[in-house]
């Protein structure tokens, strides 16, 4: 029980650390700022609400980044945010490559029981 709840802490700490990664790599501005200055620029006020912050960012950057080449799907995750729909499974298996490097977690690929394409999702 203790341990799972230090496991959660150590995740949620992590996915805190990328996503200010994340959002420096995004907006090249803030790469000088520290997290507090950040968090008072985007005036938000605690770190989980950052988190959410740049998963809405990186699903519209996603997103614009499908609509010039795909077609989407209405999946959703866990969270109720659309998934992204791979066409080609290499795009799918070059960005699992990224997300696994970058956030140390493990993905797993999926076809899409709605349209035709792929899915990622944790394992
Ligand atoms: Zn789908």
């Amino acid at each position: 029980m203790k341990t799972d709840i230090l496991r959660e802490l150590k995740e949620e700490l992590k996915e805190e650390e990328v996503a200010f990664w994340r959002l420096k790599r995004y907006y090249p501005p803030l790469a000088s700022m520290k997290e507090k200055e950040i968090m008072s620029y985007l005036h938000l006020y605690e770190r989980k609400e950052l988190v959410a912050y740049v998963k809405r960012l990186l699903v519209v950057e996603e997103g614009q980044k499908a609509k010039r080449t795909q077609k989407g799907c209405c999946c959703l995750d866990a969270m109720g945010i659309p998934k992204n729909l791979y066409l080609d499974r290499s795009d799918a298996l070059r960005v699992r490559e990224m997300l696994e490097k970058e956030q140390g977690i493990a993905l797993k690929i999926y076809t899409c029981p709605r349209e035709q394409g792929w899915h990622l999702s944790k394992v």
